[in-house]
């Protein structure tokens, strides 16, 4: 059984359970579906830790979001939001089952393509902390960013509109200008590092392969789901 901590946002849960169970159906065929136990929190309240920079309140509440996923029989546990990893290790200190890093099941996808420089599109506290670029870096992978001005309009676009559902055609252009300036820069695959960007951009808005942390991430704890561990695809 898998644990998902989502509601961050809504919209991508959504996306996750629908990947996991299409990839369990399509291996097992008939009925088949993934046994699967949510902790869909409210978002508002995720929202306002964040903008009060209450680091210690998040962790807490998605620690114990994990901790009923692992007393409802979760195997392991994913939090379906990449800037939430920012909590990661209280999380996984909070459970005896595995964590599946979304940071994880991204470098998996980059090395086993052979890219060895990411373009990286997420929110700002994604792009300018450690705590995922450091995490890719560690797996020897190098990561460019957006400029200052681009990260602060990707990052509005996701908390003004994708998070509440408002896909927008100019903000699906301005991030695709965003893609061009680091494939121009030299990223050899790009990372939706923000399980919303994919209902913004798709495969064809690059020249380079597009990962799509929420794919990516779903796809991994289908195969932990199937094959007992998440090994790289
Ligand atoms: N879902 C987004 C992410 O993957 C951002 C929403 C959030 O968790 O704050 O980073």
């Amino acid at each position: 059984m898998i644990g998902l901590v989502g509601g961050m946002s809504w919209y991508s849960t959504m996306d996750y359970y629908r990947t996991i169970n299409a990839a369990v159906q399509e291996r097992l065929g008939g009925h088949a579906s993934a046994p699967l136990t949510l902790q869909s929190l409210d978002f508002a309240q995720v929202r306002a830790m964040q903008l009060a920079g209450d680091w210690e309140a998040a962790g807490a509440l998605l620690a114990d979001a994990a901790r009923r996923c692992q007393d409802a029989g979760a195997e392991t546990v994913l939090i379906c939001t990449n800037l939430m990893h920012r909590v990661a290790d209280v999380v996984e200190a909070a459970i005896d089952v595995p964590l599946l890093r979304v940071t994880d099941a991204v470098a998996d996808a980059a090395l086993a393509r052979g890219v060895e420089r990411l373009g990286l599109l997420g929110t700002r506290w994604t792009m300018e902390e450690d705590f995922y670029v450091g995490r890719l870096r560690a797996r020897g992978l190098d990561v460019l960013v957006p400029d200052a001005a681009a990260r602060v309009e990707l990052d509005r676009i996701v908390f003004d509109e994708l998070t509440r559902g408002v896909v927008d055609a100019s903000s699906a252009a301005a991030c695709r200008r965003m893609v061009e300036r680091l494939e121009a820069a030299g990223a050899g695959a790009v990372v939706l590092g923000c399980t919303e960007i994919q209902l913004l951009l798709g495969p064809d808005d690059a020249r380079t392969p597009v990962l799509d942390s929420m794919a990516v991430h779903a796809a991994a704890a289908a195969r932990f789901c199937l094959d007992g561990a998440a090994l790289p695809a």
